[in-house]
């Protein structure tokens, strides 16, 4: 990222993709760059508008099986995420926009429809809806916090050799393979709400960093509380 410029957010399809709070994913990004001098810049892409390609971080969020058909047959037509990953932008991509990210996911009757075949995986849908809590333990090679947050959804997911998962599960489905959610380069797909990275800042600090170098750090008392709360009420359960 250049120094001069401010760092350029990119929240595709509200319009279509924001259950449970995603939208929360945006304003954690944009705080923890603000909060450490980073100036952003955020552009909200509704489903009818081209998706920018010279964004630095994407986020797309869940949504219910219509609305996510849509939003895939659109962002396939329009090409503007494939052009920004492919230069090295980072993402986030939750649940029915995790989903979105393969090669092809489950519809309404379970009939396949594809996706953008941007991370390598395929969804398709599992045996029951995969409801409630979920704690994950991180890759190693990420060096993160154990994952906190909540899922709701029908698809499982399984994982190509391009694809590493992001997680183990500990408690909840996740891909419904005994893993949660995947990255591959700089972006990361995940089954996640809270939101995922309200709940999880060390995730955001993740994106963040890809793209703007060493982040110094901040004080995080009160997102250590909420994640503490929650993993403690979990696990404990
Ligand atoms: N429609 C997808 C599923 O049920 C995604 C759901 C979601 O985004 N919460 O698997």
């Amino acid at each position: 990222m250049p120094s001069d410029s401010a760092l350029r957010i990119v929240w595709i399809y509200p319009d279509l993709l924001s259950t449970y709070g995603d939208q929360g994913n945006v304003l954690v990004l944009e705080q923890r760059a603000q909060r450490r001098g980073i100036a952003t810049e955020t552009v909200h892409v509704r489903s009818a508008d081209p998706v920018p390609e010279t964004g630095d971080i994407y986020l797309i969020g869940g949504g219910e099986d219509r609305p996510q058909i849509l939003a895939a047959e659109r962002l396939r037509r329009d090409g503007g995420l494939r052009s920004a990953i492919g230069r090295g932008a980072a993402m986030l991509a939750v649940c029915a926009g995790y989903q979105i990210m393969g090669s092809t996911f489950g519809g309404e009757e379970g009939q396949p429809v594809d996706g953008l075949g941007l991370l390598d995986i395929a969804s398709s849908r599992g045996p029951a809806r995969a409801v409630g809590e979920l704690v994950a333990e991180v890759d190693s090679a990420l060096g993160l916090p154990t994952l906190t947050g909540f899922e709701n959804h029908m698809g499982v997911t399984r994982l190509g050799p391009g694809a590493r998962p992001l997680s183990r599960t500990i408690k909840g489905v996740g891909n419904g393979d005994g893993f949660e959610g995947c990255y591959a380069g700089h972006v990361v797909g995940t089954y996640l709400h809270g939101p995922a990275l309200a709940r999880n800042p060390a995730l955001a600090d993740l994106l963040l960093g890809w793209i703007v170098g060493e982040l110094a750090p901040l004080d995080d008392t009160r997102y250590e509380q909420l994640r503490q709360e929650r993993l403690g009420a979990v696990l404990s359960a």
